[in-house]
């Protein structure tokens, strides 16, 4: 194969040709952004998981609105690639600085319509994962794909190797592969989440409330943006902000559930939506981490949890908007910059949570519509055709503002804006990433089918976009389905974009943005119709919810071509040695100290990670050794200063040696020590004492 394509670049004699070839030979190394450039690939690409229909049966009416919340830790062990910024990252995950969680809110209305909102710590949900999903709750919920809405927060610091198609389990992550142990995995801890929030259904009340929030994001392709015939600009924004803090979609959404106590109620948590990047911690971060979302997720948790005195699982569900162009407002990309976005987004969630006290109601209407879009269908919309083949445009090799890779600049051809010199055929103005290579990749590599969904809760309408969105088509958008939704007589008022819903297909951004064919245009797989034509078929989708009487039919069966197979996920080891605690080193270079602990224990594929594992504790003055709470928050590895890192296999056969470091946030004189969490037989491990003060 390779020597065709030198055959066929020796008939080229040209210069472009020569950039062509340095450009594939780099691209296999770098990249960056979330969208990954492509490679023709020669690997195969024939393994197909056929996934056959589902039949969610028949469901009887409560005759009250219930609800339920789960919540369940989806960290995976050390050793997978990490997904976002492609291959700008060289190394897989050596351990975990803020768990990832899915989250997921069950609602029922009185007429018996029910579904299930959840929201996960992941880069993006694949349509093999959602449908896996669904499959795994169907039996016991009657709650299939169609029901099902599962959002990811964008964190570039999740997993990888979960698609159902090659091109991202290819250039998703910082090593190419599909993984379908880790398919499994992700797939039984997100249906606990959702059957958690099954089986704890209760008669609830909701209320629905939304707020602008300027000054966390600001948009990272203002000149894309400005090329928009018309823009979108909130009334709240100020003339004096900067262009790209004002070019941003500024609503926060809130979906606030609480359960019915006695004459009173107790909160459940919150279902929410804001449009920003996963991006605000870097590439060479080789940790999980939730980035900007984690602190968001786990402030407003806690401020629910102390203020209305709950004992239960609250959930803050956090989910992703029309986010394309929009990145956080960091100055440097680093975790105390993620974590210090992360608490102001809490804090004015809290705000509006508590405003929503006195808006509660048990007077609640659902009502759903999906379809599965085949893409070789010429859709039209805007007088645009919809392309039946995916490209990838030039510029994605460079990646986008937020993290260029090595191949950006003119030298070689690789910059934002490279584009035709007039508009050509479907794809008009791309320029096509590696030539004729790029047709070399099967056309089933990329996604062939585009999930779309929409939700109605009483005036607010979620509508499911399986991909990044940029912010101007996201309001072009929520203007066009709340219109359908005014022609139909549905009172909705109130649109939320949920972006990296149920699958993923890189971005969409508007005709003219397109054209300018900046990172997030170059990344619009399917043509400039591409963001017009999702408007239109969610504008069609909410224009036939009103009238829903039968739901909306399925595949019989689903098909996934996720390329190259690798075990990536690790093994199972046994192994005939106990724990064993090593050292605790404090790193003065900070105030106050660092404090990290190092041990022997079970390696990566045994240790159970998605378990609560670290936490510290402080000796009192009669001699106790007593948990340690730091604002009445336990310190320990659901937090967001505790890390633990698998450090590297341990002499004895099947084991391994870890680190945790703490990094508190105050000083401490009292005595303090780490302690591990049991693990099967093997019983809790303590650090040698020590103190933080000099
Ligand atoms: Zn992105």
């Amino acid at each position: 194969m390779s020597l065709i394509c030198l055959r066929v670049a020796l008939m080229h004699d040209t210069w472009r040709i020569w950039r062509l070839y340095v450009c594939l030979l780099l691209g296999i190394m770098v990249g960056s952004g979330c969208t990954p450039p492509p490679t023709p690939m020669l690997i195969p690409t024939s393994t197909v998981i056929r996934v056959p229909g589902i039949d969610p049966g028949s469901w009887k009416a409560g005759g009250v609105f219930v609800a339920g919340v789960g919540k369940v830790d989806i960290t995976p062990p050390p050793g997978l690639p990490l997904f976002g910024y492609s291959r700008a990252r060289t190394d897989d995950a050596a351990g975990v600085r803020t768990r990832l969680y899915a989250r997921a809110l069950y609602l029922e209305d009185a007429r018996g319509e029910h579904v299930v909102l959840v929201q996960c710590d992941l880069g993006a949900i694949s349509a093999l994962l959602h449908l896996q999903v669904a499959r795994a709750i169907v039996q016991e919920t009657g709650i299939s794909v169609d029901r099902l809405l599962i959002g990811a927060t964008h964190t570039h610091a999740g997993p990888g190797g979960y698609f159902g198609v090659a091109y991202y389990n290819y250039w998703g992550s910082n090593r190419p592969g599909y993984d379908p142990r880790i398919v499994t995995f992700l797939t039984e801890r997100i249906a606990n989440a959702v059957l958690a929030a099954y089986r704890t259904r209760a008669p609830a009340r909701i209320a629905i409330g939304h707020m602008t929030i300027f000054g966390l994001t600001h948009n990272r392709s203002l000149e894309a943006y400005n090329n928009n015939k018309s823009q979108t600009i909130s009334e709240e924004a100020l003339w004096t902000m900067l262009p790209e803090y004002r070019a941003v979609d500024p609503t926060f959404t809130m979906l606030r559930v609480d359960r019915i106590v006695g004459a009173g109620t107790q909160p459940l948590g919150a279902f929410t939506n804001f449009a920003i990047h996963g991006t605000a911690v870097p590439s060479s971060n080789d940790l999980y981490s939730g980035d900007v979302h984690a602190a968001a997720e786990r402030a407003l948790e806690w401020a629910i949890r102390r203020h209305y005195g709950v004992q239960t699982e609250v959930i803050h569900a956090l989910t992703n908007g029309a986010e394309g162009d929009v990145a956080p407002a960091f100055t440097t990309q680093n975790f105390a910059e993620a974590e210090q976005l992360g608490l102001t987004l809490a804090s004015k969630a809290f705000d509006l949570f508590q405003d929503l006290d006195t808006r509660l109601t048990d007077a609640v209407h659902l009502g759903y519509n999906y379809e599965e879009l085949p893409l070789q269908i010429p859709y039209t919309a805007d007088d645009l055709e919809l392309c039946q083949h995916a490209m990838v445009g030039v510029p994605v090799l460079g990646g986008s503002e937020e993290g260029r890779s090595l191949l950006y600049g003119k030298l070689l051809g690789v910059y934002e804006g490279a584009r035709q010199e007039s508009p050509q055929g479907c794809h008009t103005w791309k320029l096509k990433a590696l030539d004729f290579l790029q047709d070399l990749i099967p056309a089933t590599d990329f996604p062939t089918t585009m999930t779309l969904q929409t939700m109605r809760i009483n005036e607010l309408l979620l509508v499911a976009v399986p991909g990044e969105m940029s912010t101007e088509m996201g309001q072009r958008l929520k203007q066009a389905v709340l219109q359908a939704a005014q022609h139909t007589r549905q009172s909705l008022t109130h649109v939320a974009i949920v972006g990296l819903a149920n699958q993923y297909i890189s971005y969409f951004t508007t005709p003219e943005e397109y054209a300018l064919q900046h990172y997030e245009g170059a990344s619009t797989l399917y043509g400039p119709a591409s963001g017009p034509v999702i408007a239109a078929r969610l504008e069609y989708l909410v224009t036939q919810m009103a009238a829903l009487t039968t739901p909306p039919a399925l595949p019989s069966q689903w098909i996934f071509r996720p390329g190259l197979k690798v075990q990536a996920f690790p093994e199972v080891l046994s192994t005939q040695g106990g724990r064993e605690a090593q050292r605790v080193t404090l790193d003065r270079s900070t105030t106050p100290p660092r404090a990290s602990f190092v041990w022997q224990d079970l390696s990566p594929g045994t240790i159970s990670f998605d378990a609560p594992l670290v936490h510290l504790e402080t000796q009192i003055r009669d001699g106790r050794w007593v948990p340690l709470f730091i604002d009445a928050l336990p310190v320990d590895d659901q937090g967001l200063h505790l890390e633990i890192r698998y450090l590297r296999e341990a002499p004895l056969a099947g084991a391994g040696v870890w680190q945790a470091t703490w990094y508190p946030q105050v000083s401490f004189s009292d005595p303090l020590r780490f302690v591990i969490a049991p693990r099967g037989t093997l019983p809790p491990l303590y650090s040698e004492p020590f103190t933080l003060s000099p």
